[in-house]
Parts: C-alpha cells; structure tokens; sequence
C-alpha cells in the first residue's frame, strides 16, 4: 500500500468512526445484453463498489474474471452455443478491506436461438476416421479445450475487436447443426470468413499467442489468448507467422488464408471461447466494453 492510499485508508477509517451509521451504499449490477442468446457474450458492470473492492462471482456454473472498467469492474461472459435456454443465476461476492463481505445476486434469463441446418458431404477418409487418426482427432481436442480452461489473470485486451480477414461480407456458419454425409455431428463453433489463398489473416485484438499447431481438423491453426479466458482461433491456415508466446496487437498479421485440416476449400475458420464456452466471434466483434 503506497503511503498516500495508506492515509486515505486511515481518513476513511476516522470517517466510518465518526459516522457509525453510515449508509452502506449499494453496488450497482448491469448485465449487457440483460438477456443473452445462445453463443452470445454478455458483459456485467458493477458500479459504486469503492476503490479497493475485489468482486468475484459467477454466472451458473461460469465464474466471472473482473477487470477494472469505467469506475467500476467489469466481467465478460460467454454462453455456450448448445446452453440450455432459460433463467440461470448469477451471484457476487463484494469483498472490501474492513466490511463484511456483502452477496449480490439475480437472474440472467438465457433466450434460445435457430440456427441453421447445414448438411455437407465430405470425403469418407474425413468423416470416418481410422483408430490411430481418431486417437489424434480425440486427444488434439483435448488439448484445445485444457488450453480454453486456463486462465491467464490479466485483461490483455483492449477496445473493440476487429475482422481477421478485411472486406465487409459477413461471416456464416455459426453454431449450424451439422449432418455430414447424412449423419449428425457436432455443431459448427466458428464462423466461416470466404477468402481466397493467400489472404492475410490478423489478430483481431491484442493478445499472446497461446498455440501454433497443425491438427487433423483445424489444420495449421493459430490461438490467441487475450487473458481472463477469452481465446480466438484461426484454423485451416495455409502458413503461420508468428511463434507461441509472442505477443500481438490487434490487425497484427499471423498468417494467411489456406484450407489445411478438415476444409472444403480455402476460407478462414474464425473461432472465439470464453472458458469453455463456445461463442458467435460476430458478438465478441460487436462487443461495446470500449477501453
Ligand atoms: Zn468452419
């Protein structure tokens, strides 16, 4: 503690003394949006909780990373593309030094959401793995989701998020139910940027890259860990230019647009999780936490 908070710590002490029936003020809680649709993120604002509060909390089973944001603190949170819709309780603990910690909580109601039906036809040896491919296939998804659940404890974003390939066409593909080669797989976790060969991809924040890799899926992919468990990922790329641990700003380029792994042509798969949650990278790009 600096001498100068240490000072302000004790005025606010000889405050509460002298005013013992100081009204408690209330932190505020805001969720936006208040009512989240599936793959959506939503952010929860917290207001007039003091200076050297720390708020942890969760939102269901999701627990909530806060970072200092416009006076206040702030947490984003995802909702898994196959969540179940419907109200789901958040609570928070308000922890300031010298008070009882105080709990706030209340409901998020999650809203459902159609996503379309997509049904593609692929080359047996993509769709109907040999034993050895499978393990490969099983355990690189093991790896990507270990990654998702570690948690790097400081924000390394910052302001809006940006496209990773330029143009404005819109991304498609989100969360679509997939029947390949007449059978139902997993939904799609990503959305899909049309782009041809060559095309330069770019972080679209700032981050660290987490993972450069070549897997049977995604192809040669790039993750980028923004921090408090938010990642972006970029599969299928034709080649890579950065290394694991360099840091990136957002538009820094970190390959180009390829159809390596699982792809019917060149695009650029374009994924985003927070924790294991897997969310519309449309809504982190839309996202108005704005600093
Ligand atoms: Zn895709």
């Amino acid at each position: 503690m600096t001498t100068r908070r240490r000072q302000a710590a004790l005025v606010g002490a000889a405050l509460l003394l002298a005013l013992p029936v100081r009204a408690a003020e209330r932190p505020t809680v805001t969720w936006h949006p208040a009512k989240p649709r599936l793959g959506e993120v939503s952010w929860v604002h917290v207001q007039g909780a003091g200076d050297a509060t720390t708020i942890e909390g969760a939102l269901g089973s999701r627990s909530l990373a806060f970072f200092p944001y416009a006076g206040g603190r702030a947490a984003v949170v995802g909702i898994d593309l196959e969540t179940r819709p419907g109200p789901e309780p958040w609570r928070l603990a308000v922890l300031e030094p010298g008070r009882p910690p105080r709990t706030l909580t209340g409901k998020v109601t999650i809203q459902r959401r159609e996503f379309s039906v997509q049904r593609l036809t692929l080359p047996t040896g993509m769709v109907d793995l040999d034993p050895e491919t499978e393990r490969r296939a099983v355990s690189e998804g093991e790896r990507l989701r270990t990654l998702y659940r570690t948690i790097t404890p400081e924000r390394l974003w910052r302001g809006r998020f940006v496209r990773p390939v330029a143009g404005d066409k819109p991304p498609s593909g989100f969360g679509s139910r997939r029947i390949i080669n007449g059978k139902p797989r997993a939904p799609h976790s990503g959305a899909d940027y049309a782009a041809e060969r060559g095309t330069v991809v770019v972080a679209v924040n700032s981050g660290r890259v987490a993972l450069v890799a070549d897997f049977f899926f995604p192809g040669r992919l790039v993750a980028v860990d923004h921090g408090l468990g938010l990642y972006t990922l970029y599969f299928h790329l034709e080649s890579v230019g950065v290394v694991e641990g360099a840091l990136v700003e957002r538009g820094h380029p970190i390959g180009t647009v390829g159809a390596t792994g699982r792809a019917t042509g060149p695009h650029l798969h374009f994924g985003a999780q927070v924790g294991s949650a897997r969310i519309d990278p449309a809504a982190l790009l839309s996202l108005e936490v704005r600093d």
